[in-house]
């Protein structure tokens, strides 16, 4: 289903976790909090018939784990080639010769050694550039891709847990 940002009307828009307890009374009757991943407006949407996971919800809070494989990535302003550093299920880090910065968008190819086809991210956006280095968040991962990329990351996680 898609739920389009009230502000910007683009449909990147994410269920948050409820601060306060307005929010909290609020999702008592259905209205939920989204925020805006383009734009960062917040609001509420009344979400009826649908049960409210806290733990799910926001994807920043999976743990990122070091990662070492090439990428490709499409975008209007730019394309080309790197190297991910860094990756979870909401995103990850991405080293490119490339002048990259906050605001691009881009279709990118995560291929993991022994993972084929390549990982499709449909769509990542730029929210940190520390040259070599950006971070990318996902947006948009259809829900094939995002299992592969559980799979790919749990496998990580399972084996660098007290490493780090
Ligand atoms: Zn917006």
């Amino acid at each position: 289903m898609e739920i389009r940002c009230p502000r910007c009307g683009k449909d990147f828009v994410r269920l948050v976790r409820r601060e306060g307890l307005a929010e909290i009374v609020a999702s008592a009757v259905g209205l939920y909090p989204f925020t805006c991943q383009l734009c960062a407006h917040r609001f509420l949407r009344l979400e009826l018939g649908k049960r409210y996971i806290e733990s799910t919800v926001d994807k920043r809070q999976y743990e990122r784990v070091a990662a070492t494989f090439p990428v490709t990535f499409v975008g209007e302003k730019a394309s080309g080639a790197g190297t991910i550093s860094r990756l979870s299920l909401g995103g990850c880090a991405l080293e490119s010769p490339l002048k990259l910065m906050e605001g691009m968008m881009f279709n990118l190819r995560l291929q993991p050694p022994d993972v084929n086809p390549a990982i499709n991210v449909e769509t990542a956006i730029v929210r940190s550039v520390r040259p070599p280095v950006v971070g990318l968040e996902f947006l948009r991962i259809n829900p094939t891709e995002q299992f592969r990329l559980i799979q790919y990351v749990a496998g990580l996680l399972t084996a660098h847990r007290k490493v780090e």
